[in-house]
């Protein structure tokens, strides 16, 4: 088998940390791949790029600086004491190790030179190298420690100064060449098609099969003609297709010819669901493995897709369990874990929101237009509450785009996304374009008062809070009009014990239709006479089409709603329902919150 010497690798590195220029790096690898064996040549890219294989299968290295201090320490036959200091003093345990050994031979010279027990020192290939940088990541449990310091030290033996710089680096996760994938991917054109001409259908089957080690291998054994030949596969994640930003409504609408399929822009994490059979692979919006993170998901998947083999993309929304009302995408923070998964399962539950689909049972959809992708989603998709599609609109007037675009604030989105549906609205891999535009909120407004809302109306409770009320309809009074209006659901800040005793208190109040002073465009589960009174605080007030607090005050058709709204603990029941917040202080609380800049 063919392959290589690490030091032509190494050669390479020093030239490319020290050229100021990308065309004399792309260059430089250019000339690599030519004189590498086609056998190694992935071999040679994921340590060019620091990895052991593409990211969304990596192996991941990251050896401890302590444990490769000590493998140095042992290599050299020195303590770990001086070898620390060096370390100390040039910051780098590469940097440290070189200078070291220039100073210092290694064991085993020293033994061949000695003639004792002689350890012949073998020249360091590149499979040798990668073979061991994967058993060191591979290496788990009780000895783990040990396998990999003796692994190292076999190396670094056998190791020249320089190698021996940049194998620790890489095996700390710390070679940062700054090779970025596109170099690469002009390097491979170049060196194997003649010139960059090819390079947009190298890049294509790179968006479809984003393993640039597979790309290159293909690229040198079959040519151009093998490139095209790669396809959507299930297994392997496509590079996820971005959108362009917009402020204004109009503009979007002629950007994207007149109309557009509008969809709630949730305010979650991406996921590429992979479904073989009853195998389901999750990846992430950088393509890594996510599939322990969500067994949840993967079960939805299984169960739901009417697919025997499916690619669908969807956001996973961290959501309140005992009200289904969405939560912040930081709640999901809490499921990136490696242990007791089940439990954060139960605790943090999640619903996935499906808006597209790029495979299924053996056709790839990748070059068909959205509305052709998005009406077979509907057919693959058995939606149930937590596994849905994405909420959608086809608008076609600025006044209609953000209608939707309130009502998507209002229900805990982050604004919406606006997708082409013309004929030319293919799935555009890996890039960020115009068939998709995201029209966010440059603002959020912080509410900064609480408020006093009555109650009047409820809806019941799922799992944990099933026999109690999962959330409250709230409203504010009109002293004009005598009547109550709404401007939230309510079902966070109580505590078990307000939950328990809820449904008693709201006992006597509770009637079979809405009442006669209760202006509301929700259905509620249970209505009540508007008695009692809850102290409410929430993220911001926005304007929502769904509440008819000051309805069309403001804006035509919109309303003020209570956006994440929860209850601080306070029965308000010093206080008549007419004593509690008003339209009128509602609406100045609106026009009064205080501006926050959204992270973009
Ligand atoms: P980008 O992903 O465009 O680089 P970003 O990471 O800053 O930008 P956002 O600006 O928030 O993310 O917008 C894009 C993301 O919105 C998508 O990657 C996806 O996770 C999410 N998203 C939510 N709802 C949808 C939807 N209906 N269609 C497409 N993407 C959606």
């Amino acid at each position: 088998m063919g392959d290589l010497e690490y030091s032509v690798l190494v050669d390479v590195y020093e030239k490319v940390e020290r050229t100021t220029s990308r065309t004399a790096m792309t260059e430089q690898l250019v000339a690599l791949l030519k004189r590498t064996p086609v056998e190694i040549i992935d071999k040679v890219i994921y340590l060019t790029k620091g990895t052991l294989g593409p990211d969304y299968a990596a192996l991941e290295l990251g050896v401890a600086e302590k444990l490769a201090l000590r493998a140095v320490a042992q290599a050299l036959g020195l303590s770990v004491r001086e070898v620390e200091a060096v370390y100390k003093k040039l910051g780098d345990v590469g940097s440290a190790a070189e200078a070291l050994m220039g100073r210092v031979k290694p064991a085993s010279i020293l033994d061949f030179l000695g003639g004792a027990e002689a350890s012949v020192s073998r020249p360091l290939t590149v499979s040798r190298v990668f073979d061991a940088l994967v058993r060191i990541a591979r290496a788990s449990g009780p000895g783990a420690q040990d396998l990999k310091i003796s692994t190292l030290v076999a190396l670094l033996k056998d190791a020249k100064p320089r190698e021996a710089k940049y194998l620790l680096r890489t095996v700390t996760g710390r070679l940062r060449l700054g090779v970025a994938d596109m170099t690469i991917l002009d390097a491979l054109t170049i060196a194997f098609t003649g010139s960059k001409s090819a390079r947009p259908v190298v890049e294509r089957a790179y968006n479809v099969h984003p393993d640039l080690g597979y790309i290159a291998k293909v690229l040198a054994r079959e040519g151009l003609e093998g490139i095209k030949r790669i396809r959507v596969t299930v297994g392997i994640p496509v590079k996820p297709m971005l959108a362009e930003r917009l402020g204004d409504p109009r503009e979007i609408l002629e950007k994207l010819g007149g109309a557009c399929l509008a969809e709630y822009k949730y305010d979650g994490e991406r996921v590429q669901a992979h479904k073989r059979g009853g195998d389901v692979v999750l990846y992430s919006r950088r393509l890594e493995d996510i599939t322990s993170h969500y067994p949840d998901v993967v079960e939805m998947v299984r169960s739901h897709v009417k697919a025997e083999e499916a690619i669908l993309e969807g956001e996973i929304v961290a959501i309140n369990p005992d009200t289904g009302e969405m939560l912040p995408f930081q709640e999901l923070m809490h499921r990136r874990r490696k242990y007791e998964i089940e439990e954060a399962m139960e605790k943090y539950p999640v619903s996935v929101f499906l808006f597209d689909l790029l495979y299924v049972d053996g056709e790839s959809l990748i070059d068909k237009p959205l509305p052709e992708r998005r009406r077979k989603l509907e057919e693959v998709v058995e939606e149930t509450d937590r596994f849905r599609l994405a909420k959608s609109r086809l608008v076609k007037t600025p006044e209609e785009l953000m209608g939707f675009f309130e009502e998507a604030i209002a229900e805990g989105c982050e604004g919406v996304m606006c997708k082409s549906i013309r004929s030319d609205a293919i799935y555009q891999m890996g890039a960020r374009g115009w068939l998709w535009v995201k029209l966010k909120r440059d603002y959020r407004y912080e509410m900064t008062d609480t408020v006093d809302l009555v109650v009047v109306g409820a809806f019941y409770g799922r799992g944990k809070r099933a026999g109690t009320y999962g959330a409250l309809l709230m409203a504010a009074y009109s002293p004009e009009e005598d009547v109550f209006k709404t401007v939230c659901k309510v079902g966070s800040g109580f505590s078990d014990e307000d939950l328990a005793k809820l449904p008693q208190m709201l006992e006597p109040y509770r009637i079979d239709h809405k009442h006669p002073r209760v202006v509301s465009k929700m259905e509620a589960d249970v209505w009540f006479v508007p008695a009692v009174v809850l102290e409410i605080i929430g993220a911001e007030i926005t304007l929502s089409p769904m509440h008819t607090c000051a309805l069309g005050k403001i804006r035509p058709g919109a309303g003020l709603a209570i956006r994440f709204p929860r209850f601080t603990g306070r029965y308000r029941f010093d206080k008549s329902p007419e004593q509690a917040t008003t339209e009128q202080e509602l609406i100045e609380m609106y026009k009064r919150q205080k501006k926050v800049r959204v992270a973009a």
